[in-house]
């Protein structure tokens, strides 16, 4: 897969990546499967990875400020 951002090749990498919730909170998801850019800070998440991401993202307290969650395959 090539970025759409600059051309360079991208790869399937484990990382961890912060999302915003509504409410200024912050979920970190650990051990996340993406595809990033080797060039750029460009990334995309598969769709059936976005939408557990998703559902990480509704579990999480509405009230909390920062949680770090580790991401279950
Ligand atoms: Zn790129």
């Amino acid at each position: 897969m090539i970025c759409h951002v600059c051309g360079a090749e991208m790869n399937r990498i484990t990382t961890d990546l912060p999302f915003k919730l509504r409410d200024n909170g912050i979920v970190v998801v650990r051990d996340l499967p993406v595809i990033q850019c080797s060039s750029c800070r460009e990334y995309l998440l598969d769709d059936a990875v976005m939408e557990q991401v998703e559902g990480i993202l509704n579990r999480a307290g509405k009230s909390i400020e920062f949680e770090v969650v580790k991401f279950a395959a």
